[in-house]
């Protein structure tokens, strides 16, 4: 039946041994790999998927930074750091207008046109409604379809939950991992409605406001200070009836921006026209951009208006660190909620208040 062999811890015995018989594998390898594949990527596993442009991978890699969960939020950290070194080669533009101006009609017209002239475009949103609604004005309907099915372009909407300042602070990170990943053209769109301009423009290089004729400032939307910000504004939708009005506007436009106070960078604002549908003055659009960056390199104000971005992190940074650890504190937590009783009653006043509680927190031990 079975082979008599013999033991081999013992050769010269004349007891032999029988083979057993051969049991089949206990692991399922099926199972095996589809675990495998399941379980999470190492920080070495993301970076270098990031930096070989894998698509899959730095989706997961902004799922993580997108994560509240601490460990997420570690891991993510890590890649970032790897991927630092990588970032920073791309010319980053925000785009913004209110909704229905053409921003995602635009930014398609002008994404596909730039892959085709070999660029990496990485299209982001930061959008202020979502954290009202829930909801998001930027990623409600399907946005760019044509981009989005471009091999050259990678869309990634909005995170959906989030304050402004988380959703901005995620962004710039975001940023990072797709330069890493060698996109070379980052569009940070935005809705302009106020604050969110603020945020895109302490993260991009360049400005662009997209205006509609025939609709004044007030009906748009768009404040003095958002104005102010742009390095350029395109008179969108200047094809058919609208063209004459359109390019009417852009004057009008140019005239106002006339009055403003010179901008540090040595750049004067442009203002043109531009149609996503017929595409005319679409490429206008992007050589604006190189002619500013081309300027701005050479006197010196792109790397400027960068670092000092970079130090607005840190001091931002600093400031979120410190709030959350304020805030998440045990015995500051049940101070506050009597503190707080106490600033209702009129017992102590809101500013002694919270000077006595910021004393409690950094003379704890
Ligand atoms: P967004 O909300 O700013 O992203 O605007 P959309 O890109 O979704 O465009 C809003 C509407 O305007 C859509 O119905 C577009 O088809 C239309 N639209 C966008 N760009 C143009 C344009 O250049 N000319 C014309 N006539 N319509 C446009």
């Amino acid at each position: 039946m079975y082979d008599k062999i013999t033991d081999p811890e013992n050769p010269n015995s004349n007891l032999k041994v029988q083979k057993a018989i051969e049991q089949p594998d206990q692991i399922n390898h099926t199972f095996l790999n589809h675990f495998k594949a399941k379980r999470q990527l190492t920080v070495e596993e993301f970076v270098k998927g990031i930096l070989e442009g894998n698509r899959t991978v730095l989706s997961q890699a902004i799922t993580l930074v997108e994560s509240s969960l601490y460990e997420h939020q570690t891991k993510a950290q890590k890649i970032i750091e790897q991927c630092l070194p990588h970032a920073g080669k791309s010319i980053r533009v925000g785009i913004t207008g209110v909704p229905g101006v053409g921003k995602s009609t635009t930014i398609e017209a002008l994404g596909n046109m730039l892959t085709k002239q070999q660029h990496k475009l990485a299209v982001l949103a930061i959008d202020p409604s979502s954290e009202k609604t829930k909801g998001s004005i930027l990623g409600d309907k399907t946005r760019m379809e044509t981009l989005a099915n471009n091999p050259s372009a990678f869309i990634r909407p909005s995170p959906s939950a989030g304050s402004l300042g988380g959703v901005a602070r995620k962004t710039r990170e975001i940023i990072v991992l797709c330069e890493a990943a060698g996109y070379d053209v980052i569009f940070v769109e935005t809705v302009g409605v106020g604050q969110s301009e603020v945020a895109v423009a302490s993260m991009v290089d360049f400005f662009l406001l997209l205006q509609l004729a025939n609709a004044g400032d007030e009906l748009q939307g768009i404040k003095r200070g958002i104005m102010e910000m742009a390095d350029a504004i395109s008179i969108n939708k200047a094809d058919g009836d609208n063209k004459a009005p359109s390019e009417l506007a852009a004057r009008q436009y140019r005239n106002a921006l006339a009055l403003f106070p010179p901008s540090s960078s040595g750049w004067q604002p442009q203002v043109f026209t531009s149609s996503a549908y017929t595409l005319d003055g679409i490429d206008h659009i992007w050589e604006t951009i190189s002619d500013y960056v081309t300027l701005t390199k050479g006197n010196g104000y792109f790397y400027q208006r960068r670092n000092e971005q970079n130090l607005r992190i840190l001091s931002e940074t600093i400031n979120y660190h410190l709030t959350q650890r304020f805030y998440e504190d045990k015995q500051i937590r049940l101070r506050l909620e009597q503190v707080r009783k106490d600033v209702l009653d009129n017992r102590i006043s809101a500013y002694v208040a919270a000077q006595t509680l910021i004393d409690e927190y950094f003379s704890q031990s």
